[in-house]
C-alpha cells in the first residue's frame, strides 16, 4: 500500500460522522486519489536492497556483480526520466511495477509464474536496467486508456486502468488472477467477472493482492475477492474445507470475483491491504475491518482464530472520530493502522525476538514508543521491513518529510540505512540516507525497497543505479573536445551522453536548472503515447522540467574522473 495520505490526513479535527450517518456524506475520500493540494504528484523511483531478482530469498546462488545489494536508496537510472505516480511491490514479491503520468506501466524483477505478463520460460526475469513498458492499448483497451494503479502478490500481478478495468497475470492455481483456476496466466488478461459484469458493471479503482488471493475495490467502495478461501481470505464466511480424497483436504477456490458482504455491506471502503493470507479494509468513516488467517493474532483482535467475515477492529470503532483509523497496511504476518491522530500501530508478528515476535506477538494494535510523537503519513511493510513517512519537525529539513524504518533479519540492506550501518534494527529509526528527500510513496518488497521522491536538490545528490553506463566521452553532436576553449558540455542524467550547450537544438545559454535529459532520453517514453513531433519542427530540449534547483550534470566531471589522458570516443558518427 503506497498511496498518498489523502485518506490519512483527511480532516482529523472535524467531527466525523458516526456509522449511522455513513450514507449521508458524499464519497469525498477515495483511496487512489493522490491529491495533496499544491504538491507535485509524481516522483522519481528510488531503490535499495536486493536487486539479484532470481537469487533473492534463495540460498547458494552465485553473486552477480551487476545486481548488488544497494545499501542506501539509489535513483533507478533506467526509469530516471519517468515521472512516476506509483510504485508497487509486496512483502512477498521479488518484482515491481511502476506507473507513470502517461499511464504506462513498467515491470521488472523476478518473473515467477509469468507474473510480469511474459512466459517465464523465455523471460525468467526482467532486468531493472530495461523494465518492460506496457500500455493498456497493448492489452486491447481503447487508445488513451491509462493504467492508474497496480497490485503485486507473490507471483501474480494486477493492473488497474482509468476505465475501471483490471488485468491480471501470473500464478493462478487458486484463481487469484480471476481467470479459470489452475496453472498460471502467461500474459495480462482482462478480468471479466464480478464488478465488471452485466448491469452491475462498476469501475475498479484499486487492488490489493496476497499470496493466493486478491481484492479489488470499486468506485462505490465495494470490495470483491477472488482466490483461495482456505483461511477465510475471501471474507465470505466460509473456507469450504472438505475432504476431497483420503487424507486430502481442499478449500473453496473462487476464480470469479465475489462481492464481500456481511459487515461490509453498505459500507464505503476507501482503502484495502493484503498480508499473505489476511486482509484489512478501511471505510470512509475510519472503521477498520479485518479477515483471513489470524496466526500470531495478526488481525489485532486478541485471538488467533481465523476470521471468515470482515470483523470490526474495536480499537478504531469508538465514538470519538480521532480514535478512528486513517490508513491501513499489511505485512506478511502483521497489520498496520495509522489512526486519525496519525499514530502508527501494529498487530501480529513482525520481529524475530522480543515483543512482536513469535513468542510475544502484539495481540492487539500497539504503538511504538520511539515514534509515538511522530505525525505519521504513510506506511508499507516488506518481507521483514517496515517503512513509514512522517512530518519532519527538524527545522533544518527542507521537505517536511522524514522516512522511518525498522525490521529484524534484513539481509539485503533493504532498510537502506547506508554503507557501514546495521542491516537490521528492531526499533524504528530515521533513515538518514533519505534526509532531505521528499518521499511521496513507499513500496516495501520481500528483499527490496522502493520509494518515489519528488525532484529536489537532495534527489540529485543521490547515487544512481547502476552507477555507470557506457557512454561516449565527447559531445555526440560535434565529436570534438572543446574544453580548452571553455565550452561546457552537459551530461544526460540517464544515459551520461555529453552535449555541448551550443550543439543542442536549440542551443542552451547555460547549464539548466533541474535534472537534464538529452533529446533522446526526453523522447524515450513519450513517442508511444503522444503524437510524434512534426518532422523538422523544433522541439525544445532540456532544462524545462518543472523541477527546481538541481544543476544539470556538467560533463566535465566525467573528464576529471577519467585517469586516461587520451579519451576514447566509444560512439562514432
Ligand atoms: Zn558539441
Ligand atoms: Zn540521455
Amino acid at each position: 500500500m503506497i498511496d498518498p495520505p489523502a485518506v490519512a490526513v483527511a480532516d482529523p479535527t472535524s467531527p466525523g460522522p458516526g456509522p449511522e450517518h455513513e450514507h449521508e456524506h458524499p464519497p469525498t475520500l477515495v483511496a487512489p486519489s493522490p491529491a495533496v493540494p499544491g504538491k507535485q504528484q509524481w516522483g522519481r523511483v528510488l531503490i535499495c536492497g536486493g536487486t539479484n531478482w532470481l537469487a533473492l530469498g534463495k540460498k547458494g546462488l552465485p553473486v552477480d556483480p551487476d545486481s548488488p545489494d544497494l545499501a542506501s536508496p539509489h535513483t533507478l537510472r533506467s526509469l530516471s526520466n519517468v515521472k512516476a505516480t506509483g510504485v508497487y511491490t509486496s512483502h512477498s514479491a521479488c518484482h515491481a511495477i511502476v506507473i507513470d503520468v502517461a499511464g504506462a506501466a513498467y515491470l521488472f524483477g523476478r518473473n515467477a509464474s509469468s507474473c510480469l505478463g511474459l512466459p517465464t520460460s523465455t523471460s525468467p526475469s526482467i532486468s531493472h536496467r530495461s523494465p518492460r513498458r506496457l500500455l493498456p492499448s497493448e492489452l486491447g483497451a481503447p487508445g488513451g486508456t491509462k493504467f492508474t494503479h497496480a497490485a503485486v502478490g507473490r507471483n501474480h500481478s494486477l493492473l488497474v486502468g482509468d476505465d475501471g478495468s483490471v488485468w491480471s497475470a501470473g500464478q493462478n492455481a487458486h484463481g487469484q488472477c480471476a481467470q479459470p483456476a489452475g496453472g498460471e496466466v502467461g500474459g495480462f488478461r482482462l478480468i471479466g467477472g464480478g464488478w465488471a459484469r452485466g448491469k452491475q458493471r462498476e469501475k475498479a479503482v484499486f487492488a490489493a493482492a496476497g499470496v493466493n488471493f486478491s481484492l479489488v475495490l470499486t468506485e462505490s467502495g465495494r470490495v470483491y475477492a477472488f482466490g483461495s478461501g482456505e483461511h477465510g481470505q475471501l471474507g465470505n464466511g466460509r473456507t469450504g474445507e472438505r475432504i476431497a480424497q483420503a487424507n486430502k483436504t481442499t478449500y473453496d477456490v473462487e476464480d470469479d470475483p465475489v462481492l464481500i458482504k456481511g459487515p461490509l455491506e453498505g459500507k464505503k471502503v476507501v482503502q484495502i491491504a493484503c498480508g499473505q493470507q489476511h486482509a484489512i479494509a478501511l471505510t470512509m468513516d475510519g472503521l477498520a475491518y479485518v479477515w483471513g488467517f489470524n496466526g500470531y493474532c495478526r488481525l489485532g483482535l486478541g485471538h488467533q482464530k481465523d476470521v471468515l467475515l470482515p470483523t470490526l477492529v474495536p480499537q478504531y470503532a469508538g465514538a470519538n472520530p480521532l480514535t478512528r483509523a486513517a490508513f491501513v497496511a499489511a505485512g506478511p504476518t502483521a497489520t498496520i493502522v495509522i489512526d486519525r491522530q496519525r499514530m502508527l500501530q501494529m498487530a501480529g508478528k513482525f520481529k524475530t525476538s522480543g515483543a512482536g515476535s513469535v513468542g510475544q506477538p502484539f495481540t492487539t494494535f500497539r504503538y511504538f514508543a520511539e515514534i509515538q510523537g511522530c505525525k505519521m503519513l504513510l506506511a508499507s511493510a516488506g518481507g521483514v521491513t517496515h517503512f513509514a513517512t512522517a512530518d519532519d519537525d527538524d527545522s533544518s529539513g527542507t521537505t517536511g518529510v522524514m522516512t522511518i524504518a525498522w525490521g529484524q533479519n534484513a539481509i539485503n540492506s533493504e532498510l537502506g540505512l547506508g554503507e557501514g550501518q546495521p542491516k537490521s534494527t528492531p526499533k524504528p529509526v530515521r533513515v538518514e540516507t533519505l534526509n532531505g528527500i521528499d518521499v511521496l510513496a513507499l513500496a516495501a518488497g520481500q528483499n527490496t525497497s522502493f520509494f518515489l521522491a519528488r525532484p529536489n536538490e537532495a534527489l540529485g545528490e543521490l547515487p544512481r543505479f547502476p552507477e555507470t553506463v557506457p557512454a561516449p566521452n565527447l559531445c555526440v553532436v560535434c565529436d570534438e573536445d572543446r574544453e580548452a576553449r571553455g565550452e561546457e558540455a552537459l551530461e544526460c542524467e540517464k544515459c551520461d551522453t555529453p552535449y555541448h550547450l551550443g550543439c543542442l537544438d536549440p542551443p542552451l545559454e547555460g547549464i539548466p536548472e533541474g535534472q537534464w535529459f538529452c533529446p533522446k532520453c526526453e523522447r524515450e517514453f513519450v513517442e508511444v503515447v503522444l503524437p510524434l513531433p512534426v518532422p523538422g519542427g523544433k522541439k525544445p530540449v532540456g532544462g524545462k522540467e518543472e523541477e527546481p534547483k538541481k544543476r544539470g550534470r556538467p560533463a566535465k566531471r566525467k573528464a576529471e574522473e577519467d585517469s586516461e589522458p587520451e579519451r576514447k570516443v566509444k560512439v562514432k558518427k
